[in-house]
């Protein structure tokens, strides 16, 4: 089997992984409910994506929950407006 006939420095191991590195996840903000969202995917806050509803996210929810979210969504939505 090859050996290796020199080894590497630290330095010459580090140049070659300064490129290798986990980039943070970068995320869209929703613009219903301003929730940060992976872009090109469904908000599953709101449901919503490119201005049309494709997932009604309350029907899973109690009655109870339906409330609060309705209100979450509705509150997200007001300061755009006015803005
Ligand atoms: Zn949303």
């Amino acid at each position: 089997m090859a050996v290796p006939k020199q080894g590497h420095t630290r330095a010459k191991v580090g140049k070659s992984r300064m490129h290798k590195y986990i980039e943070p996840v970068r995320l869209n903000v929703c613009p219903k409910c301003k929730k940060p969202v992976l872009s090109h995917t469904v908000c599953l806050n709101c449901g919503f994506y490119k201005g049309k509803e494709v997932i009604n996210v309350l029907a899973k929810l109690t009655k109870k929950d339906q409330k609060v979210r309705e209100k979450e969504i509705k509150q997200a939505e007001k300061p755009d407006k006015s803005t």
